[in-house]
């Protein structure tokens, strides 16, 4: 598989002001053909260090590209840089000064000299085109190597890349099909969902495996290269497959979907609906649930009971249960989903009630203690998580854990 390294070129991209993205859609565009971004550097607007980037990249990789340093004025080095690490002249063209004037000309205006720069270019490098600003790209073939130099806008550089780059090199790779698929996993770490998944994405080649772990979830992403389309996918299938029978309900998408967007599918397949009634995580669930367009068709109602008497009056809570067994508890809990179905006439509710911290804890309750219930057609159950992290992430964990419980209760209702 042929590798590539991307040069973001200027000052500005090495403090807080200007973020490189440029890195970030090459990347993902070169590995749909095929093409694997190894190493991606930052350089400042400085000759040396410039010059030395390309060196080394050019050593190391098949594809280099460059972005930024291209414009007319003393901070623009790319282009002699990049002739000096490759040990190629410039070459002036006539023709690029003819069709800078004539741009400047078209706003009315005269064209400064130092524009004259931009006519420049390394010798025997094709010339790309650039209708969207007065920078060209550049294209140099040294054996199977290739050093491309792309403007900096994303405006310029993505119509550069996708017209002229693209096509030269899936000429230099040959058919190369990437497809991707993302699956999450919840309610395990990624060591435990690495010692699952590993025995079975290793017995294939050719796919590159990673596993992430994000907040209440891992990502677990595969991509498969082939040299068929068609291949790519059947492999990718049954990988896909083998991977969902061993996770089981924990996995809860395999093609990327949000935890939201998965409870929000199965309700509206069932043609059902739900409320939640929350008190740690203050409406979070709400907003997530209703985050998904469409949600109207499935999602009623939130009710945000923070007090004990907010739980009296919203949901019905009984004061006994409040006195004997405090609002974070398995009755209280159960109640506040009873209530919530009681309240809203939807078909299941869940509730959430815990403590979020950073004060609050008791001996028996510490902070990340969190009682869940659901109620509906599965009749009334609760269950109890301590889940740890600071407040927010044991807010935003408990969200995901009551949107959990719903997905698994109509799971278990649908078998
Ligand atoms: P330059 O060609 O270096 O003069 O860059 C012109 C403009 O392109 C910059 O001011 C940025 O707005 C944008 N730009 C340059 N490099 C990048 C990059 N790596 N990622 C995103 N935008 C960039
Ligand atoms: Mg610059």
């Amino acid at each position: 598989m042929k590798s590539a390294e991307i040069i973001a070129i200027g000052s500005e991209l090495l403090g807080a002001s200007r973020v490189d993205t440029n890195s970030l859609w090459l990347t993902e565009k070169l590995g749909d053909i095929g093409v694997e971004v190894q190493l991606k550097t930052v350089v400042g607007d400085d000759k040396a260090r410039l010059e030395e980037a390309v060196a080394d990249a050019v050593k190391r990789a098949d594809v280099i590209i460059t972005t930024g340093g291209l414009g007319p004025t003393e901070d623009d080095i790319t282009r002699t840089c990049t002739a000096n690490a490759v040990g190629r002249e410039l070459a002036y063209h006539d023709e690029l000064e003819a069709n800078l004037r004539e741009r400047f000309r078209a706003w009315g205006r005269e064209m400064p000299e130092i524009n004259k720069r931009q006519a420049y270019v390394i010798a025997g490098a094709d010339i790309l085109d650039n209708p969207h600003g007065s920078a060209v790209g550049m294209l140099l073939e040294i054996g199977e190597k290739r050093v491309i130099n792309l403007p900096g806008p994303p405006r310029e550089n993505q119509p550069m890349f996708t017209n002229y780059v693209l096509p030269r090199l899936r000429e230099l790779v040959g058919d190369v099909f990437v497809v991707r698929r993302e699956m999450k996993i919840v309610g395990m770490g990624e060591s435990a969902v690495d010692e699952i998944a590993a025995p079975i994405y290793t017995a294939f080649e050719g796919v590159q495996t990673s596993i992430l772990f994000n907040k209440t979830e891992v990502e677990l992403q595969i991509a498969v290269r082939r040299d068929s389309k068609a291949e790519a996918e059947a492999i990718a299938d049954d990988l896909t497959a083998k991977l969902s029978a061993a996770f089981g309900i924990a996995m809860f998408t395999t093609s990327g979907e949000t935890m939201e967007a998965v409870v929000g599918r199965l309700l509206s397949e069932r043609g059902e609906t739900v409320a939640f009634a929350e008190s740690c995580t203050g409406g979070l669930v709400s907003r997530r649930i209703t985050e998904v367009p469409g949600s109207s068709e499935y999602f009623l109602e939130g009710l945000v009971a923070y007090s004990y008497p907010a739980k009296v009056r919203m949901l019905g809570v009984r004061q006994e249960t409040l006195n004997e067994f405090g609002a974070v508890s398995a009755e209280c809990a159960k109640e506040m989903a009873e209530g919530a179905v009681r309240v809203s006439g939807a078909t299941h509710a869940v509730s959430i009630t815990g403590i979020a911290g950073p004060g609050g804890g008791t001996e028996d309750k510490p902070v990340g203690t969190v009682y869940f219930a659901y109620a509906g057609p599965m009749g009334t159950r609760a269950i109890k998580l301590f889940l740890p992290g600071d407040r927010y992430l044991i807010r935003w964990r408990s969200s995901q854990a009551a949107l959990d419980l719903l997905r698994r209760s109509l799971l278990r209702r649908g078998q």
